[in-house]
């Protein structure tokens, strides 16, 4: 087949850890490069966001990211995408003038408009899935007035749920979000992320450690990650007497500034009086993290909410327990009492609460942390990920197309 991703600010080149780069990079890169091994021929189209990168980069074989001039050439916040949306569908429509694809998948909701579009404007248009990596609804509900998205987003989301031919959840938590934004359960599979088994493995070298157990956080630093309940957690722990070191990986500004998010936290980190025994390092490239996770003795992802979240993955891969707020994508992938603890969101005494249990009892850790390697290997590599996503591809250019058409997204505008 070949296979169209739209991608529009999270390219699979980019540098991971920073506000805007996360999670649907790794996921974009990751499943382009496991189809194209089964076989298929996959370009991604994301934005120019530098005048200097060539019109299209080969990224593996079989893979190929197509830079799309739509709006300036430099780093624009995804919040403010949207009006070049347009601008996207229509390079992405003439790419396939040359290159009909026969499946196209968006990826974010913004993704999913220029999907649509470039198949509207096309006259042998591919089926369309969609995968929203976020809900808009989930997003607004959690963070209220500091949600920076675009007002449209509350009415153009759905839109597109409603107007793909399918739409892929990452979790059952997001299938059920989906379902009450009118989208018709017979549409709807649940195929969660992937995690790369080769490289996040429980063997090989450890970074450099103290004594005191490693408490780990990795991730995008924005708040809704909850890194300052960890912190708070960590200063609970240190009054029980309770001494651990908790190092927080990941943040930083897109073009070297400050990042206002570990700003924040270094001051959380003073005012809880924890600084002896709490690192912000910042961000680091993947190739670097797993001897960072393996130095851990459990990882903890504490966000507010959480749509899939890769991180607890490839601390499972590496054989590490982890603490999770039971939340989104999180209920799925981490076990409570098998993988790991499960506590509530916003919960800093919950939190401290889980790591104590964890390094007061180092064989039920481990014990968990093996647990965790083979849950993931059992469920979620990359060509699992992939045959599955295969799959749904066939199925929806078997089913006789239903929606997909401005038309349909129009009635809800
Ligand atoms: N990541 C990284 N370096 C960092 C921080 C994060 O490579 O300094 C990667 C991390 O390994 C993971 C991804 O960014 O693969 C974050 O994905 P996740 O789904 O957990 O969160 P999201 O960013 O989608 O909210």
């Amino acid at each position: 087949m070949r296979i169209a991703m739209v991608s529009e600010h999270a390219s699979p080149l980019a540098t991971l850890g920073g506000a805007d780069a996360g999670g649907q990079n790794v996921h974009v890169a990751a499943l382009a490069t496991a189809l194209a091994r089964r076989g298929h021929d996959v370009r991604v189209y994301t934005r120019r966001d530098d005048a200097a990168l060539p019109r299209s980069v080969d990224f593996a074989p079989g893979v190929e990211v197509v830079h799309v001039d739509a709006g300036r050439p430099e780093h624009v916040a995804k919040d403010d995408l949207l009006p070049f949306m347009p601008a996207l569908a229509e390079g992405i429509a003439e790419d396939w003038a040359g290159w009909p694809p026969d499946v196209a998948h968006g990826h974010f909701w913004m993704s999913g408009l220029a999907t649509l579009d470039a198949a509207d404007a096309t006259a042998d248009p591919p089926a369309v899935l969609q995968t929203f990596h976020a809900l808009g609804v989930v997003k607004r509900r959690h963070q209220g007035a500091a949600d920076t998205s675009p007002p449209e987003r509350e009415w153009l989301e759905p839109g597109v749920g409603r107007g793909a031919d399918r739409v892929v959840a990452t979790c059952s938590d997001e299938a059920f979000e989906l379902k009450k934004l009118g989208v018709p359960q017979d549409r709807i599979s649940v195929i969660p992320c992937g995690v790369d088994l080769q490289h996040f493995r429980p063997d090989g070298d450890t970074a450099a450690r103290g004594d005191r157990p490693r408490v780990l956080v990795v991730g995008r630093m924005v708040p809704r990650k909850g890194v300052g309940t960890v912190i708070e957690a960590i200063s609970l722990l240190a009054a029980d007497g309770v001494d651990v070191e908790l190092l927080v990986v990941g943040g930083g500004a897109p073009a070297g500034g400050t990042d206002p998010e570990l700003d924040r936290l270094a001051a959380l980190v003073t005012r809880f009086g924890v600084a002896d025994r709490v690192e912000l390092r910042g961000q680091l490239p993947q190739s670097d993290l797993p001897p960072v996770y393996r130095s851990a003795d459990l990882v903890v992802c504490a966000p507010w909410y959480e749509p899939f979240g890769i991180v607890p993955l490839e601390a499972m891969a590496c054989g590490r327990p982890v603490v999770a707020s039971s939340v989104g994508g999180l209920i799925d992938t981490v076990v409570h009492g098998r993988t790991g603890l499960h506590v509530q969101p916003r919960d800093a005494r919950a939190v401290a609460d889980a790591i104590r249990e964890l390094v007061v009892d180092p064989e039920r850790a481990a014990r968990l942390g093996a647990a965790g390697r083979r849950r993931v290997a059992a469920r979620y590599s990359w060509d699992r990920v992939a045959a599955d996503t295969e799959r749904a591809y066939l199925a929806t250019l078997r089913a006789p197309r239903t929606a997909g058409t401005a038309a349909t997204r129009g009635a809800v505008r």
